[in-house]
Order: structure tokens, then C-alpha cells, then sequence
């Protein structure tokens, strides 16, 4: 492709609401057009990456057995009420309405969907399993749009869903996906980590995310040596080292008058002692549920998604002043164990390990030292919301997590019937029994997955784009646009390099070098060749790759064997 004929513009200026590289670099680079707030136009060097990454994604998909289709975009309100999530998906949800007044939304996802269909033609276990997958347009009103393509409005994914006789073709088809995936990131030449996950509200048992690895990413992952990962909403640690207690077993629990001090660190700092030797009681509530008493030894932070989930709530939240003063008869910043009466309470295994520990006195301005479980205080429903960090031992060997930050490209789930109960989506099972059909679902976010791929590959230039994802894998560039022989040389080359099967920008532009080059950095094409009129008299082309920028002189014979050679 000749860059005059080609629609690329590039541009030095960074969009104020470009707070990530990625979307910097998009724009900057031509690929991206923002329409309105996370909502996009690819233009034609976007369009081309995205191309790249959907047939990567269509060959490991039909090859994991899955079988492609496109569901509309636009879905009827009775399914999303049939399957129950109409009245709780809240605002995500692009709801519309036709001329005749009725309900519909934009598809943020299609499980309703694709479950209508499959009930529509599966009958009996003989006919399943079933996958089938498709890329298409998703619409979520997410409350902060931003990163442009990384958290859009309106975006491009690969959902897939599967239709089961028993749990174990649905883990068959589980893994199936979950080696789908590896390939589909590893043939993109990106770095990731397969990691455990919530399940979110969509409920089921099994889940997996697939992260691409980069420091801005805005998911929290603890990995260790052994294969452990998970995503810090749903880590799980070993036993964590104690704390020494604080006194010895025959000493007696005692009130410290502690003025104005409510902050763990300023109270242990007060006593002395160490954050670790401390007890915070936190109160929450949600909609549905009575306020909590929830306890974590001081120095650790609860993990409001575990907790989440172990109340069956969407969104726990802190109580406020009122509600803490109902619940302890004090102040927040006072609140303990000691004396808790006519609430639920929780106590993190953090917290039950504690021997001897202070905390505080449902009091205003006072706290306990020298507490104990059981002689002092209540011991509670011992449980795990501790939210994971790094240092903390891992679950699963003698080893030690660490923290890393990625960005989640791909999610799996075992669903369950969850779908199929309420949509009566059933199948004739061998004895002829009425059953509902076990699903699982798996989504993959394409253009999500293009900017992680810049987020995790760029330098202070520009793109240094992994090759499989590039719009284009050699460009050519005209250093001398004006001179014949320059440009002879290089319609040659352009053509050559075209009929080894190359994707080719050819710079035929009208522009100094300078700018010529710092374009070239910026959209970040794997292979440059430089053909100028001084090399050329010496029968000389340069070549390099963007990705260490080391320039090598080329016989002019042997350029196209060592383009093709530094492309693969
Ligand atoms: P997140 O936690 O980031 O909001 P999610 O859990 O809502 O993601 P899923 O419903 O599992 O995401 O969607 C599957 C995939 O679709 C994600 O892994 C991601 O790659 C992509 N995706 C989800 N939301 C967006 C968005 N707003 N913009 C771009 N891609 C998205
Ligand atoms: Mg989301």
C-alpha cells in the first residue's frame, strides 16, 4: 500500500482524555477516531490490527470445535425478563424502545440470546455438546469510559457459549477454551498470565482471566513460582505469619483511654505495639442485608469482593456514622469485638489468629488491649475476605506471592443452568428425563486486546508492534520521493517485497526524513527499509527493526531475503 494512497494521519497531539499509552499512541498514530465518550471509529491502520487479531482469534476458536455465528445486536426486553436480568443489570444496560413501545436493549452480552436459539433446537443429549461463538459489537453504558478502546462504550468482542449434557463435556469444552485462549495470546506474541477469578454475579464455579501483563493494566494479580495466579478479587493466601501476642494468657483485658485516636496506625503507634497486634471491626450494609461485623487483624485490608459473594450481595458498603453508632454504641474509629451484641459478625482468619491483641471499646475515645477470643470477646463465623498482597504466603506451596498488574483481555466461566432453569432451555437425557442444559461462556475482548498488545509493547517513540498484530509488517520508505532513480529502486523493491507475500507500507510521501522517521517510530511497523540516494550509489539499502532500531546495510540483491528473513 502506498502511504499516499492510504488514509493514514498521523498527529503529535495527545488527546486531553488519553490518559493511558495505549490510547495515546492510537490516536496519535491514525488508528482510532473518538466519536463520543467510549465510542469509536477504526480507521483504516486500527481497522487492519483489529483484522489481524479476529482471524487469530476465528482460527483457534473453529479449531477448539466452536462453530461461528452472528446474533443481532438489538435483543427483545422478554428474554433479558425471562432469564431474570432485566430488572437487575442496572444502568450498563443500553436500554430502547421501538415505534410501537416496546422494550429492547443493546447487547452487552447474549447469553439470552443464544440460549433462545439452542432451546429452539436442541432436544435430547444426543445433540450436544454445542459451542458456538461470534464477533460482534457489544454495547455497555459503562460509568467511566476510559483508555479508549481498553474500557469503551461500544466495543468489538468474541463471545462464545456452550450447551452441556453433564459437568464433565462442559470441563472438556472449558478447557478446551482455556487452551483456545493460551493460543490465541501466545500467537499474538503477547506476555500474559492465566489467572483465577471471580465469578461475578453471573454466578457458576469456575472462572478464569486472561491477562496481558502490563504495569498500567487495571486489574491486581498475586502470582508464585509454582503456577498459582489469581486476580486479587479472588486470592486466597496460606496462613499468614502471626502476630506476637500481646501479653501472656493470665493478663487481664484492659481500657486505654485513647482521645481522637481512630486510625489503627495512630493507635498502635499510641500503645506501642504493632499494627499487625491489632483488631479493626469494620460495619457494612448493603441493600438486602442487615448491617455486618466484619474483623481483619489491623495491618490487612478486607476484600469487599469476597465479602461480596459470601453475603450474596452485590456491593457491600461501609457504614455510615449513624449506622456505626446504632451497631457499637460509639463513634466510627472505636468499634470492637468486645461486648458486640445483635449483629452478624465475621472474623477473617487474620483476625482469629490473634492471641492476645487491642482493639476498640465500642467507646468514644477508648480502646482494649490484652483482648482474647473467647475469655473477652465473641469468636464469630471465621471466614476468608482477607484481600491478598504481596509477601503473603501462597496457598498452594511453601512459596511467596507476588503482585503484578495486567490487563484483562479474556474471561471464562463455567455457568451452570443458571440460564438454562430460567429460560427453560432443557434437554431429554438418556432416560428420558426433562434436564435443564449445563452452560459455560467465554468472552474475549478484541479491541481490548489491540491496545493491551501497545500498553504492553511500545517505547518512548511509539508502537513497537508484536508482528502477528501489525497493520503492516515492512515499511518502505522513500528517502528521495523527487529523484528518479529513487524512486525506480523502490517501486522495484515495493514489488518484490509484494510478491514474497510481505504486507507493505511503502512511504512514497513528499516529506523530509525527519518526519518520515518519527512517523515510522510512532506506528511502530516491525521491519524498516530505507531506500536513499547515497546508499543506493554505493548499491547499499538499509534495513532495521523497530524493535531495537539497529540500522544494518544490505546489498541491494540481498534486501529482499533479509526483509523477509527479519519478518519472520
Ligand atoms: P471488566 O471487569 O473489565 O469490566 P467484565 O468482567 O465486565 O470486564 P466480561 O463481561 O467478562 O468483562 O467481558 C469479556 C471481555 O470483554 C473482557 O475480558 C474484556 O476483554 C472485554 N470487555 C469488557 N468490557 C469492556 C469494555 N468496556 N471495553 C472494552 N472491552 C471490554
Ligand atoms: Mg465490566
Amino acid at each position: 500500500m502506498r502511504w499516499s494512497q492510504f488514509y493514514l494521519f498521523t498527529t503529535r497531539e495527545v488527546p486531553r482524555d488519553a490518559e493511558v499509552i495505549s490510547h495515546q499512541l492510537m490516536v496519535r498514530s491514525g488508528m482510532l477516531k473518538k466519536l463520543a465518550a467510549g465510542i469509536y471509529t477504526m480507521m483504516p491502520m486500527g481497522q487492519r490490527s483489529m483484522a489481524k487479531l479476529e482471524a487469530i482469534v476465528r482460527r483457534e476458536l473453529d479449531r477448539s470445535g466452536a462453530l461461528e455465528v452472528t446474533m443481532p445486536t438489538i435483543q427483545p426486553a422478554e428474554l433479558w425478563q425471562e432469564s431474570d436480568r432485566w430488572s437487575v443489570y442496572g444502568k450498563e444496560l443500553l436500554r430502547i424502545q421501538d415505534r410501537h413501545g416496546r422494550d429492547f436493549c443493546y447487547a452487552p452480552t447474549a447469553e439470552e440470546v443464544i440460549t433462545d436459539a439452542v432451546r429452539h433446537d436442541i432436544r435430547s443429549y444426543k445433540q450436544l455438546p454445542v459451542s458456538l461463538y461470534q464477533i460482534q459489537t457489544k454495547f455497555r453504558d459503562e460509568i467511566r469510559p476510559r483508555f479508549g478502546l481498553m474500557r469503551g462504550r461500544e466495543f468489538l468482542m468474541k463471545d462464545a457459549y456452550s450447551f452441556h449434557a453433564d459437568a464433565d463435556s462442559l470441563d472438556q469444552t472449558y478447557r478446551a477454551m482455556h487452551d483456545a485462549y493460551c493460543a490465541i495470546l501466545e500467537a499474538c506474541g503477547l506476555e500474559y498470565k492465566v489467572v483465577d477469578a471471580d465469578t461475578g454475579n453471573i454466578g457458576g464455579k469456575d472462572s478464569n482471566e486472561f491477562m496481558v501483563l502490563a504495569e498500567t493494566g487495571e486489574s491486581e494479580i498475586v502470582s508464585c513460582e509454582c503456577g498459582y495466579a489469581a486476580n486479587t478479587e479472588k486470592a486466597v493466601t496460606g496462613e499468614l505469619p502471626s502476630a506476637p501476642p500481646l501479653a501472656a494468657e493470665e493478663v487481664a483485658i484492659e481500657k486505654v483511654e485513647t482521645p481522637d485516636l481512630k486510625a489503627v496506625p495512630e493507635v498502635a503507634d499510641f500503645l506501642d505495639i504493632e499494627p499487625s497486634q491489632m483488631l479493626k471491626l469494620m460495619i457494612y450494609t448493603s441493600e438486602t442485608e442487615e448491617p455486618v461485623a466484619v474483623a481483619v487483624r489491623g495491618d490487612r485490608e478486607i476484600n469487599e469482593i469476597k465479602l461480596a459473594r459470601l453475603l450474596g450481595v452485590d456491593h457491600p458498603v461501609l457504614a455510615d456514622d449513624a449506622l456505626v453508632e446504632r451497631v457499637t454504641g460509639a463513634p466510627t474509629g472505636f468499634a470492637g469485638p468486645v461486648g458486640l451484641s445483635g449483629v452478624r459478625f465475621l472474623v477473617d482468619r487474620s483476625a482469629a489468629a490473634l492471641m492476645s491483641f487491642a482493639c476498640g471499646a465500642n467507646e468514644v475515645d477508648a480502646h482494649f488491649r490484652f483482648a482474647r477470643w473467647g475469655r473477652d470477646a465473641d469468636p464469630g463465623e471465621v471466614v476468608d475476605v482477607l484481600l491478598a498482597d504481596a509477601g503473603d504466603p501462597c496457598p498452594e506451596c511453601d512459596g511467596t506471592l507476588q503482585k503484578t498488574r495486567g490487563i484483562e483481555t479474556g474471561h471464562i466461566f463455567k455457568l451452570g443452568t443458571k440460564y438454562s432453569e430460567n429460560m427453560s432451555c432443557n434437554f431429554l437425557d438418556a432416560e428420558g428425563n426433562d434436564q435443564p442444559m449445563i452452560m459455560g461462556c467465554y468472552g474475549l475482548g478484541i479491541g481490548r486486546t489491540v491496545a493491551a498488545a501497545i500498553e504492553q509493547n511500545h517505547d518512548d517513540s511509539g508502537i513497537v508492534w508484536p508482528g502477528p498484530l501489525a497493520p503492516f509488517s515492512v515499511l518502505l520508505i522513500s528517502l528521495n520521493p523527487q529523484d528518479e532513480e529513487v524512486v525506480a529502486a523502490t517501486d522495484e523493491l515495493y514489488g518484490q517485497l509484494r510478491n514474497t507475500g510481505l504486507e507493505v507500507l511503502y512511504d512514497d510521501r513528499a516529506e523530509r526524513a525527519g518526519v518520515k522517521f518519527n512517523d515510522a517510530d510512532l506506528i511502530g511497523i516491525p521491519v524498516r527499509v530505507v531506500v536513499g540516494k547515497r546508499g543506493l550509489k554505493e548499491g547499499k539499502i538499509e534495513l532495521s527493526r523497530r524493535i531495537d532500531r539497529e540500522k544494518h546495510l544490505v546489498d541491494r540483491a540481498d534486501v529482499v531475503e533479509k526483509v523477509v528473513e527479519l519478518s519472520s
